[in-house]
């Protein structure tokens, strides 16, 4: 064994974002957490912001909380969010409903931004909500929908230009990819792709469910159109954390809603009888948010923006270079694979490795307290969080793994 716990020690006695572990709630430091990129741990400071909305706000102020700030949250959390992780400017984002309710208000909003192009391109290997979303947004306008049937398990490098360029024609209205892909880890040449599209006369959606917070992002840099993503994975915002959309500021005024709701409305307490979109991305409010979850993202988004992106996705580099390296050390010739790319430069914040017992195998792990995550058929997914794992989790929980498969 040339990679041992000491080596792992000093990884972590050297490593700048040390004492952001400190940041957060960790009952039991035996507990080999390696699944954040499913739900992030709880900030410590998260529990007094929650306890101040209910006893404070809610408590005390009632329903003259929503004159007091409440109403602001979904774009002043969204600034803030999006400063801190995606490359946003003020305006551009909002925190609001769930991934998949979001992927359907941008989708909609896309493709009547170019209403004449009936069909849209998708990966055929993305997480499901977005496949079936864009299935059903090609149903409903008469199109279909183009796949790239690259299989990133089997084969994890990098989707680039071309494999869209192929299907890409006048016909198409949007793209919609993930950034960092959810069971490979595979980054996807987000200028490259976007450069393509636009060329085409298309536009560019990009989930970044597994990459804001892991990786850093310049969506303007990308020249992304449109962005959405979640904010219990990476940002630490908690279970059902409300998601968030970012709409590059120069769509602004093409934009429509499928679900015209009251919160979304120009003048939410005009109580008017015909829906007026609010400005921007501000009509992608449907009906009211909660307070008390918005305080959780807000408390999550905050740690990050105070290390900053840079170094978190060093980090990041860092934390899965180490798990590949010891993974090739630890399981030559086991039957364990690692079904990640092999550059740090082409992988979010997560190995995959694969094993024909996987599912197995995460259950012992899990009964040892070793949390992994389990991808059908055949992954096991080690995620690394740059702010809370450390590198002797990674040694501990590879170490246990290799127990269980000799
Ligand atoms: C996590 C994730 C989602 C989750 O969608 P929800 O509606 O928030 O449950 C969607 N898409 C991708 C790519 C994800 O990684």
């Amino acid at each position: 064994m040339n990679i041992t716990r000491s080596s792992a020690e000093k990884l972590d006695r050297e490593d700048p974002l040390a004492a952001a572990r400190e940041r957060f709630y960790i009952p039991n430091p035996e507990t080999i957490y390696l699944d954040g990129n499913s739900l992030g741990r709880l900030p410590l400071e998260t529990r007094d912001r929650i306890a101040q909305v209910v006893d404070n706000q809610w408590g005390d102020h009632l329903i003259r909380s929503w004159s007091e700030g409440w109403m602001e949250l979904p774009t002043s959390i969204g600034d803030r969010l999006g400063g801190a992780t995606l490359g946003a400017q003020n305006g551009e984002t909002i925190v609001c409903d769930n991934v998949t309710v979001n992927i359907k208000k941008i989708m909609y909003a896309a493709q009547l931004m170019r209403a004449d192009r009936p069909d849209v391109i998708a990966h055929r290997g993305d997480f499901p909500t977005d496949r079936y979303l864009a299935t059903h947004q090609t149903n409903a306008r008469g199109g279909h929908v183009r796949w790239i049937e690259h299989d990133t398990a089997l084969d994890p490098r990098s989707l680039d230009a071309d494999d869209i360029t192929a299907l890409l024609d006048e016909q198409v209205a949007f793209v919609h990819l993930s950034a960092v892909d959810y069971r490979s880890a595979a980054v996807a040449d987000l200028v490259a792709i976007t450069n393509a599209v636009h060329d085409a006369g298309a536009l560019m959606i990009w989930d970044c469910s597994h990459a804001a917070g892991a990786i850093e992002l310049d969506l303007h840099a990308i020249d992304a159109d449109f962005a959405v993503g979640c904010s219990y994975k990476y940002l630490n915002g908690g279970p059902g954390a409300p998601a968030w959309i970012w709409v590059n500021s120069r769509n602004h005024d093409e934009l429509a809603t499928p679900i015209p709701g009251w919160m979304g409305h120009a003048d939410v307490f005009a109580m008017s009888d015909e829906y007026v979109p609010a400005a921007g991305v501000r009509q992608f409010m449907t009906g009211t948010p909660s307070p008390i979850a918005m305080a959780a993202v807000d408390a999550g988004v905050g740690i990050i923006a105070e290390y900053g992106m840079g170094a978190i996705h060093r980090k990041a580099k860092e934390l899965t270079t180490y798990a590949v390296d010891l993974a090739d050390e630890l399981f030559d010739g086991l039957g364990v694979t690692v079904a990640s790319p092999r550059s740090a430069e082409h992988r979010g914040a997560h190995v995959t490795l694969r094993h024909p017992n996987a599912r197995a195998l995460v259950d012992e792990l899990v009964a040892r307290d070793v949390i992994p995550d389990f991808r059908n058929p055949d992954g096991i997914r080690i995620g690394l969080s740059p702010l809370t794992t450390r590198f002797v989790d990674i040694y501990d929980g590879l170490t246990a793994m290799h127990g269980l498969v000799l």
